[in-house]
């Protein structure tokens, strides 16, 4: 991470200094059993970004260690949202591709005395380990002998045992004040189908196992994970050093990204993708990297977001409002300056010409001189915006109301004379006049008005789906549980609530609306800014050659301030 400095860079120049290491070896191990989120973003860059500062390498490693949860989309689904952060990586691996190789660390632990096979059930395992205040009870056939274990292991890789009837147990210290390492299961029995290695394997090697042996198999240097694994540190190690691998990988936490009303543990995007919350890993709702990327976020936006934020050991809740400041912040000077109207009301310039349409200039960006001028027609009628007219306005309400006069943004100004009402007394029509002295670009100063409106005409305008959102879960601290993120981890909050309570029932809502004409050939994700109304991305999977969609990717306005 470029300008600023961390303490795993610190780390990591020392030990170059030192000769300690000669380079630097990174990895960012996804496990590919979901789509990747914005948390995983931080960690790629973490990891992409440190590496590149020192010359290094990064590999992309699929922690593909449990075959019931992993799924090819996934990994393609991975490999893309990479790529498109903008990292390349030096190789590309699987852990399951390293199945023998553990299998034979496995085997020369028996050989040494430090690991051996239990029939204990999973649920006994539990009550042996004790708790921290209170000792572990050694396993019955913990004094197993090597040859008996060697041989039970072996039929238990041969398919003679059921699920969950015998696993492998590293065998280190059942009063260690640190859990982990109370004879932690490594190898497990489980008759299922694996995505890369299909029925090779019917036994398969635990994370706290796979992960460091992984590591020293690719000769990664520096291994960053998250702070839930700092107690898992000692056996990181231990599984190292008596397996004698030759590459000794260190491992280096950092604290985890979390966001205020951004769930981010896969386990519960899983369910709201599952449960039809939302319409997919990529619902423009969903804190993914397809799902924001869909939403209009930028690569350089999240990047930019995800340095902000910093590499230390403490994982506050980051406020969401700092993501959409660094999507303005990007599009500013990018994104093309238009108008569309999302609640069309029809006004009508009863004093212009009725078979008249004129072309008017306007910027494509002020902010950004070169990308030129666009034109827009303008015509006896036109559409504004709903809440831009009200009969009986509050004070200080400078939009269209019955005797009032504002200007229409790179037209004229216009004066409300008649309100139009269905039988029911809704407004359906306004009728205005237009001063042709006052039009936009003519140096006009004769007399001031207070409000300027976005406008289409209407004659030409081009229907268009408008979606808006709001986050998704509402709470601030929507993933106080993530780190305990196991199946059976306590969800519920202080009042019994879980994720699911929080959801945001308005979190979507569509309308139909126009936009200037000249969007006509818009293509998917492009972005623009409308006009009053924010940054809006052309949704890829909703819009079609008749109808464009366009998803709100953030409003203008913010109180969010660095
Ligand atoms: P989740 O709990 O969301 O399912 P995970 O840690 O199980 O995430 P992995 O696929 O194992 O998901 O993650 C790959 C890498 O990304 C790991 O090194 C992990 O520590 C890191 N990572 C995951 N979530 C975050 C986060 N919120 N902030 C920073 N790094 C993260
Ligand atoms: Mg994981
Ligand atoms: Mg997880």
């Amino acid at each position: 991470m470029e300008n600023n400095s961390n303490f795993i860079r610190t780390i990591i120049k020392e030990d170059l200094e030192s000769g300690k290491r000669k380079e630097v070896i990174t990895r960012f191990p996804p496990e590919p059993n979901g789509y990747l989120h914005i948390g995983h973003a931080k960690s790629i860059v973490i990891n992409f970004g440190l590496a590149d500062d020192f010359n290094g390498r990064t590999n992309l490693r699929f922690d593909d260690t449990n075959p019931l949860k992993e799924d090819q989309e996934f990994v393609d689904a991975i490999k893309e949202d990479v790529k498109w952060l903008g990292y390349d990586w030096e190789e590309l691996h699987f852990a399951s591709n390293y199945f023998g190789e553990m299998y034979n660390r496995a085997v020369l632990l028996i050989k040494k005395g430090k690991a051996y096979v239990d029939d204990l059930s999973q649920e006994e395992i539990r009550q042996y380990r004790g708790t921290l205040t209170e000792p572990g009870k050694e396993s019955p056939y913990r004094s197993r002998s090597a040859e008996e274990n060697l041989d039970l292991f072996e039929r238990m890789r041969n398919g003679e045992f059921e699920n969950g009837a015998k696993v492998l147990r590293a065998k280190i210290d059942m009063s260690s004040p640190n859990l982990n390492l109370r004879d932690p299961v490594i190898y497990r029995v489980s008759h299922a189908t694996h995505h890369n290695t299909g029925d090779t394997w019917c036994i398969y090697p635990m994370y706290a196992f796979a992960h460091p042996l992984e590591d020293a198999i690719e000769g990664v240097t520096h291994s960053l994970c998250t702070t839930e694994f700092e107690d898992q540190r000692p056996l990181y190690n231990w599984v190292v050093s008596e397996c004698e691998m030759e590459s000794t990988p260190q491992q280096i936490e950092f604290g985890r990204l979390n966001i205020s009303n951004t769930v981010m543990s896969k386990r519960k995007l899983k369910q709201l993708v599952e449960e039809n919350y939302v319409d997919g890993w990529d619902d423009p709702r969903m804190p993914t990297i397809s799902g924001l990327r869909r939403k209009g976020y930028t690569p350089e936006a999240i990047r930019e977001f995800v340095k902000e934020t910093g590499v230390s050991k403490g994982s506050g809740v980051v406020d969401e409002a700092m993501l959409e400041h660094y999507v303005r912040e990007d599009l500013k000077l990018k994104a093309p300056r238009t108008m569309g109207v999302l609640r069309p009301l029809k006004v009508v310039i009863t004093n212009y010409p009725e078979d008249q349409t004129e072309m008017l200039d306007a910027e494509i960006n002020p902010e950004n001189p070169e990308m030129g001028m666009r034109q827009i027609p303008f015509s006896r009628e036109i559409f504004v915006e709903q809440d831009d007219f009200m009969e009986d306005p509050p004070k200080k309400y400078f939009r269209l109301f019955p005797g009032n006069e504002v200007r229409l943004k790179h037209a004229y100004f216009i004066k409300c004379n008649d309100v139009i009402k269905d039988e029911d007394g809704n407004v359906v029509e306004l009728h205005c006049t237009y001063d042709p002295e006052t039009k936009s670009g003519t140096g006009f100063t004769g007399r001031k008005v207070k409000g300027t409106l976005h406008w289409v005409d209407a004659k030409s305008a081009i229907p268009a789906e408008f979606r808006l959102y709001e986050p998704l879960i509402l709470d601030e601290d929507a993933d106080r549980n993530a780190e305990a993120d196991t199946d059976d981890a306590a969800e519920n909050d202080a009042e019994g609530k879980t994720f699911l309570d929080y959801v945001n029932p308005n979190s979507l809502e569509i309308v139909n609306g126009f936009i200037e004409p000249n969007m006509k050939d818009v293509k998917a994700q492009d972005k623009f800014q409308f006009f009053r109304h924010g940054y809006f991305n052309v949704d890829p999977k909703h819009t079609t050659a008749e109808k464009p969609v366009f998803n709100r990717i953030v409003s203008l306005k913010s109180s969010f301030k660095l």
